[in-house]
C-alpha cells in the first residue's frame, strides 16, 4: 500500500455493510480505485464522497484491495450540473462512459482531464448535448473502435459529402457510394461535424451552434455506432432516452 496525492473526481458511492461506503474514484495519478469510508454517514469525509465531486486527495491505494482516502483539500463541486436534471443525467453519462472504457488502476490522465474539462463546461452552460456528443465520439478509441470521420475508406480524398458504410467500417464518397448499396444514406453534415468533434480544441467549442434537428440526427447515428461497435447498455445512458421521451411529451 503507497500513499499518494492526486486529483480524484468521484464516480460514485454505494452502501456498504451498517454505514460503511465503497467510493469509486477516479484519480489523476493511479486511474480508477475502490476506496473504504468506514462510517461514512458520521465521517469527515461524507460530503467530499458525492458523485462528481472533484479535490485534491491523498490516498492510500492497494493495488489488489480496497484503498483509503487519508485527507482531501482543494474541492469543487459542480453547482450548475447539480441543479439540472437534464445536465446531471447527460454529465452522469459520460461518467459511467469513462468508468466503462479503462480497467480499474490503469493510469490514463489524458482521460481524467478531458472527463473534468468537459464537465467544467457542462457547469460553464455551454450545450451538453453537443459536448456529450463530443466525449463519445473522443472515447471510441478506448473501447478499440477506431473511425475515420475524415477520409473516404477507399480512396482517401477529403472534404466530399460522406456516407457511411459498415461494409467497410468508415465513410464513401459520392464516387464509392456504389461499394455499399446498404451504405446508411445519412445527411453528409453529421460526418463534417463528427470529423470537427474526433479533432476539436475545446477553445472551438464556443463558436459551435448545431440546430436541434442536427443534433437528433447526431444523436441517432452515434447510437447506431454504440450499437453495432461498442454494444453497452448503460443505465445513465437509458435514463437520457426516458428523458428526452418524457421531455417531448411535456412539450
Ligand atoms: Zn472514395
Amino acid at each position: 500500500m503507497q500513499t499518494k496525492k492526486s486529483r480524484g473526481l468521484i464516480l460514485y458511492n454505494r452502501p456498504f455493510r451498517e454505514d460503511d461506503k465503497l467510493v469509486k474514484i477516479f484519480t489523476e495519478s493511479s486511474g480508477k480505485h475502490m476506496f473504504f469510508v468506514r462510517k461514512a454517514g458520521k465521517s469527515r469525509l461524507s460530503s467530499v464522497i458525492q458523485p462528481l465531486t472533484v479535490a485534491d486527495f491523498i490516498l492510500k491505494i492497494n493495488e489488489s484491495g480496497l484503498s483509503y482516502i487519508e485527507d482531501y483539500q482543494e474541492v469543487t463541486i459542480f453547482k450548475e450540473i447539480n441543479a439540472d436534471i437534464y445536465k446531471l443525467a447527460y454529465a452522469s453519462y459520460i461518467v459511467a462512459l469513462a468508468d466503462a472504457a479503462i480497467s480499474d488502476g490503469f493510469y490514463d490522465a489524458h482521460l481524467f482531464s478531458f472527463l473534468v474539462k468537459t464537465l467544467e463546461l457542462m457547469d460553464e452552460g455551454l450545450d451538453y448535448e453537443i459536448l456529450t456528443n463530443i466525449f463519445e465520439v473522443q472515447i471510441l478509441e478506448r473501447f478499440g473502435v477506431w473511425l475515420n470521420f475524415h477520409e473516404c475508406a477507399l480512396c482517401h480524398r477529403v472534404g466530399l459529402a460522406f456516407d457511411f458504410s459498415y461494409r467497410y467500417t468508415g465513410l464513401l464518397c459520392p464516387k464509392h457510394y456504389d461499394k455499399d448499396e446498404r451504405r446508411s444514406h445519412l445527411d453528409p453534415n453529421i460526418f463534417y461535424l463528427l470529423d470537427r468533434f474526433q479533432s476539436l480544441h475545446f477553445d472551438d467549442l464556443k463558436t459551435i451552434t448545431i440546430k436541434a434537428d442536427m443534433k437528433k440526427k447526431l444523436r441517432l447515428f452515434i447510437d447506431d455506432i454504440y450499437d453495432n461497435y461498442v454494444g453497452l447498455r448503460l443505465k445513465s445512458k437509458k435514463f437520457i432516452d426516458d428523458l428526452d421521451k418524457w421531455g417531448q411529451i411535456m412539450k
